[in-house]
């Protein structure tokens, strides 16, 4: 077949929009362990997940073996609004670089969230309002996620109420103001509303919060009030289900021009963004298809896959979650203060996890001051302000393109640009006043914090 000229964005057409998510797990040999109940260490059942989650979610949370889950119409209208998202040839870093290789990225940055969180949180607002509720919960952290909630709830009428991290709620005033026109209540957390927050507050007067502690005050109010669930924008599988269009848009455009990557790359939190962007690539390989280099990308200051241990630990800071097996940092690990490039969750998408364990994928950390170079390499010539998260996948798709110059190996890579850096310029100040510094955990802090693992020795 004739090569057809690849141009610089590949837009596929509203038609191609795929009409099913991709569940992974249908085709993983070792399944993901199961989450399990704290109290009892037995697994979850869906009755219990469904005192805390919307019935539909705990449907696909639970389900390993249906490969492919229709999108509601709905679901899938919305899309449409943001999506196709492109995939864009990165010709101009392939020349800055001088290097063979061929870069492509997957944008997922043009929606007003800025991220690619949206994919999900739309899901998950769709089916709640389904079931009839009034309206979610949720924690946010540097405040992606609770953007793109709001929006989702604005968009179809439901409730929002986002307990923000304190610290973030006073130094990002305008990620508050953009959930707030969005019609979301944004809550300092801790705050005097919850009792767990009230412990909190008057155990550690003048706390500026942690993302567990917001996470404690979600639940329990989304548990105590009729009409609530809460909703998690990362780890989950549920979350890597949705966010699976990633993939599934950038396989439909790539083969559309007959192009197959050699290596994929994505930054690592949560997981849900390489989880989606690798999932269809990751079923070949799974069934024997096809061959990739897959990398995971974690920040040296928060390095759950290079140097966490896989076991059962709690999800969040508080201890209030179930426990999920992923490799992890230990629950109440939070990385130096210093560090600004996102990324700071201490566990893994379950999924993930197994993937890794099972030697399906790789997983690289680097230092923000070179994520930060990379990123702004990137912008200079990309025209894109990237987030400092994508731009962990930025910094490794450059190293292995200049590893392509050396040998001259004209490498095809593939890499997700989760989103855009505009609420994140406190963090490129620093590096541009020369005042970011790196900081990596050494293996005794490290230590202290995996001893206190839930069962720390017994592999389950
Ligand atoms: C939340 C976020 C991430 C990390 O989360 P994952 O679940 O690992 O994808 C990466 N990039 C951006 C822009 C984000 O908002």
């Amino acid at each position: 077949m004739k090569e057809k000229q690849i141009p610089y964005k590949i837009y596929l057409e509203e038609s191609e929009l795929p009409k099913a998510w991709y569940n992974l797990r249908a085709d993983m040999k070792n399944k993901p362990a199961p989450l399990l109940n704290p109290g009892t260490m037995k697994p979850m059942s869906a009755e219990e997940l469904e005192q805390v989650f919307c019935k539909e979610l705990v449907a696909q949370e639970l389900d390993e073996t249906t490969p492919f889950i229709p999108i509601p119409t709905d679901i899938r209208d919305f899309y449409k609004t943001y999506r196709p998202a492109p995939l864009v040839r990165a010709y101009y870093l392939e020349k800055l670089l001088g290097t063979p290789a061929k870069i492509y990225y997957k944008f997922e940055g043009n929606n007003t969230s800025g991220s690619h969180k949206l994919n999900s949180a739309i899901a998950q607002a769709y089916y709640a309002k389904n079931q009839g509720l009034k309206g979610v919960t949720t924690e946010t952290g540097a405040g992606q996620w609770g953007t793109a909630l709001s929006m989702a709830c604005a968009f179809l009428g439901l409730d929002c109420k986002v307990f923000m991290v304190k610290v973030s709620y006073e130094q990002k005033p305008f990620r508050r103001e953009v959930m707030r026109t969005f019609g979301a209540s944004v809550t300092p957390s801790p705050s005097m509303e919850t009792n767990v927050g009230r412990a909190i507050n008057e155990q550690f007067p003048g706390t500026t919060g942690s993302l567990g502690c917001a996470i404690s005050e979600a639940v329990e109010v989304a548990t105590s009030n009729d009409g609530y669930r809460y909703v998690l924008g990362s780890v989950l599988n549920q979350v890597l289900l949705h966010q699976s269009i990633i993939g599934l848009e950038t396989k439909a455009a790539m083969d559309k021009y007959n192009i197959t990557p050699d290596i994929i790359i994505g930054c690592a939190g949560g997981g849900s963004n390489l989880g989606g962007l690798i999932a269809p690539f990751m079923g070949e390989k799974l069934r024997g298809e096809a061959d990739y280099r897959i990398i995971a990308v974690e920040p040296a200051s928060c390095p759950s896959f290079t140097r966490g241990v896989y076991e059962y630990d709690f999800c969040d800071t508080g201890k209030v979650c179930p426990l999920a097996k992923m490799y992890t940092l230990g629950s109440s690990f939070i990385p130096s203060a210093n560090h600004a490039g996102g990324l700071r969750f201490h566990g893994m998408s379950p999924i993930l996890s197994q993937l890794y364990h099972d030697g399906y994928m790789e997983a690289v950390s680097v230092e923000q001051t070179s994520v930060f170079a990379a990123a702004e390499q990137f912008a200079r010539i990309e025209g894109i302000l990237p987030a400092p998260e994508s731009s962990h996948a930025i910094k490794v798709a450059i190293d292995e393109a200049l590893k392509c110059k050396e040998t001259g190996e004209e490498k095809t890579i593939l890499f997700g640009l989760t989103g855009t850096g505009y609420f994140d310029l406190v963090a490129y100040q620093k590096y541009n006043d020369g005042v970011m510094t790196d900081t990596i955990p050494t293996d005794e802090e490290l230590e202290k914090y995996v001893a206190n693992l839930p069962r720390p020795t017994k592999t389950m």
